[in-house]
């Protein structure tokens, strides 16, 4: 990592978030915000979609195939022990980084969509029968409805949606009357790609416990913005995105308890998610490589691993702290604009913000900002749960410091 950022933080130790995180200085880590949009500096709000990368990640990719490109877990020559290394060792980093207890309940996907397609297919295969029900709620990203509502067709099983209400917030109530001996898997987001609610992750599995129902997680839009420690959540199942979190597309993490994946059977069979191949019999690989069917992406899960290096030099309690700054300073300056209406106004609620413009379109805002230079996710509706209203949503990232 350059020295810029880390330096910048220790200044600010007991400071507040404006001081422990020079975001001026934490700005030129990353290349592409250097460049101007339409005449005028990059504004970079479009995190929620994805995150830009910091330059160490960049070569750290960079570096992988300059260096060392070979395959893993296979040759016995140098590259290829160098590429398992930093492959394996990315795993570590991703453990330490969601307190997982054990590497091998780490496995690594395309991104939190195939890590939830996984479990859909694979506990779904083994657990889920006609009659039975997957339990999510009704502010959850497609990617969180629609393996669910594969699985259930094919089942013949039913999808129980727990709604939420006007500020964004899951009703809890309705959330438990929604469990029952049928209920199979809960899945629910940590936090809402739309409305930015944090959802009271800990009393879900507790309550989902009671009546022996396992959780998945999706923490795409969690793991930017908070210390996630799946331990502490007890969650079974634990979803993540790496570009997310500043580090390269392609590459995302399903966390799972131990006993929970080594009883799944796997998603997809290939090399290395086999120990024997017999044309009568193939004996699986442990865990987690069960799960890790063909030659993964790995330049990408090296640049995770540089991207979570990033992250801890930064300090996440840093960056959450200046994030619920713009957050604030956000959500004051957007509301005193007439007009504006904020969508999602939970009590617990993450770096994302959403609003509508009484009667001018996503795409016309979209636009506009554009030509000033602002990149933010404009779109019309098409969640479930809030049919008949335009989104605008902005998701503010830690580098966009408040005085621009
Ligand atoms: N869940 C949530 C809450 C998300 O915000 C996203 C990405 N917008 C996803 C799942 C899907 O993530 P990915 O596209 O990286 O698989």
């Amino acid at each position: 990592m350059k020295a810029g950022a880390a330096e910048a933080l220790s200044a600010g130790e007991h400071q507040g978030a404006e001081r422990a995180l020079d975001v001026e200085r934490v700005r030129e880590d990353f290349p592409i915000l250097k460049q101007k949009v339409h005449g005028k500096p990059l504004v970079y709000l479009d995190n929620a979609a994805t995150s830009q990368k910091p330059v160490t990640v960049i070569e750290a990719e960079e570096r992988f195939y300059r260096e060392y490109n070979s395959n893993i877990h296979r040759g016995v020559h140098q590259l290829s022990e160098r590429a398992t290394k930093a492959y394996e060792d990315a795993r570590v980093k991703i453990q330490h980084f969601l307190n997982a207890g054990e590497a091998r309940e780490i496995v690594f996907v395309r991104g939190t969509t195939e890590a939830i397609n996984l479990v859909a297919a694979a506990y779904g295969r083994k657990n889920v029968q006609a009659g039975d029900e997957i339990l999510i709620t009704a502010m959850e990203h497609h990617s969180n409805i629609v393996p669910w509502q594969i699985l259930c067709e094919e089942k013949g099983a039913r999808l129980r949606v727990a709604p939420v209400n006007d500020r964004g917030e899951m009703i809890f109530e309705e959330f438990e009357k929604l469990l029952n001996s049928r209920t199979r898997l809960v899945s629910v987001t940590h936090v809402s790609n739309v409305l930015g609610t944090i959802n009271p992750v800990r009393e879900i599995v507790e309550a989902a416990h009671r009546m022996n129902v396992p959780v998945l997680v999706d923490g795409a839009q969690a793991a930017p913005h908070l210390k996630v420690d799946v331990r502490e959540l007890d969650c079974d199942l634990y979803a993540m995105s790496s570009h997310k979190i500043f580090g390269p597309t392609g590459i995302g993490v399903l966390y799972g308890k131990a006993r929970l994946l080594e009883a799944m059977p796997p998603y997809q069979g290939g090399g290395d998610m086999i120990s024997s191949v017999s044309f009568e019999k193939t004996i699986y690989n442990v865990i987690p490589y069960k799960f890790e069917a063909g030659t993964p992406n790995i330049a990408a899960t090296i640049g995770l691993g540089a991207a979570i290096d990033y992250i801890n030099q930064l300090g996440l309690d840093n960056v959450a702290a200046y994030e619920h700054e713009l957050l604030e300073y956000a959500t004051e300056a957007l509301s005193g604009i007439p007009g504006v209406r904020m969508v999602g106004t939970a009590r617990q609620k993450a770096s994302v913000i959403s609003f509508v413009l009484d009667g001018i379109h996503a795409h016309d805002v979209g636009t506009v900002l554009d030509q000033e230079g602002i990149d933010s996710k404009c779109r019309p509706p098409r969640g479930p749960r809030w049919p008949s209203i335009i989104r605008r949503r902005r998701s503010t990232g830690w580098w966009r410091a408040s005085k621009r």
